[in-house]
């Protein structure tokens, strides 16, 4: 038994963040380690998992994938559309930017926002991962600091937060390209215009700093996991040592490869490109230049500053 699932206590590791800052390459990264099971954007599986049946990172659709397959089982039994759907809509509405503060307060008092039959749900979810991760430290990419709280509800999780920042001009940059979901489909990405883009960026990490008061995490910038792996990688196991209270295996970062079968759920299609070398994507410094750039880093301007991107 791994020393991490003493007490029966579901351990996740959380990576927060706003959408295109690098999420899947870290969860990618860490299912390289022999103590974490990568699942992706966990929150994302009623609609695109359960109900829309897009393919999971092993490559087999959602229903056909056996890991997934074994959660549902588990979890619910035999599918019944009507309350998957509305598990949909309710994790949609809940997890709402316009919502935080309800969530925040629905979390701190344990009841009120938050319907119970949801709460339940999500708890029998995570039960069943753990369960199908035999043991292994659950790596949740969903990003969304509003979900975070979530998951600070549920009686038997504790989370550790990796805060992951990256550059706010290269990802609203990013967010105005086309991008498909997974090979094969016509299905693309959401892209947004360049003042909700940096808007949606600044709040993603103001809500990840209030969540990050309550619960132990450490905060990393996306540049920085790319140009040194190996020394961002430890930082992180070291903060999860600490949180852990003993030791996990050492990662071997030399030998990163993706080579794992990972079962990551939804996210970046860089999930089904195995092998691909690690490099930082910095067209945003000769493609996004003008009015665009320009609000950008005027809207972002603190967070800029704080997080070392004025250069
Ligand atoms: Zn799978």
């Amino acid at each position: 038994m791994p020393p991490h699932s003493e007490n029966n206590r579901i351990k996740v590791v959380y990576v927060g963040g706003s959408g295109r800052c690098g999420s899947t390459l870290l969860s990618l990264l860490f299912s390289q380690h022999q103590s974490f099971c990568d699942c992706g954007e966990i929150r994302n599986i009623w609609d695109r998992g359960i109900l829309e049946n897009r393919k999971c990172a092993c490559g087999e659709p959602f229903s056909n994938c056996q890991f997934w397959s074994a959660v549902v089982q588990s979890a619910f039994g035999k599918v019944d559309t009507a309350t998957i759907t509305r598990m949909s809509t309710v994790a949609g509405k809940v997890t709402r930017y316009r919502n935080y503060f309800k969530l925040r307060n629905a979390s701190q008092s344990g009841h009120g926002f938050v319907p119970e039959d949801y709460r339940e749900a999500l708890d029998r979810l995570y039960k069943a991962i753990s369960n199908s991760a035999q043991g292994k430290i659950i790596i949740d990419s969903s990003k969304s600091a509003a979900y975070a709280r979530l998951l600070m509800m549920l009686p038997d999780v504790d989370i550790f937060y990796v805060n992951l920042i990256r550059n706010p001009r290269a990802v609203v940059y990013s967010w105005q390209k086309k991008m498909t979901y997974e090979p094969g489909t016509a299905r693309e990405m959401d892209r947004f215009g360049v003042v909700r883009a940096s808007l949606i960026w600044k709040f993603a990490y103001m809500t990840a700093n209030d969540v990050m008061k309550e619960v132990p995490g450490i905060t990393i910038r996306y540049e920085d996991l790319v140009n040194d792996t190996s020394g961002t990688m430890g930082s992180i196991l070291s903060g999860i040592n600490t949180w852990l209270g003993s030791p996990l295996p050492d990662m071997n970062i030399e030998k990163l490869s993706w080579a794992n079968v990972t079962h990551s759920l939804s996210g970046n299609p860089l999930r089904f490109r195995k092998g691909e070398a690690i490099k930082l994507d910095e067209k945003w410094k000769t493609e996004f230049k003008g009015i665009g750039a320009l609000a950008t880093s005027i809207l972002c301007n603190s967070e800029i500053r704080r997080y070392r991107y004025a250069s």
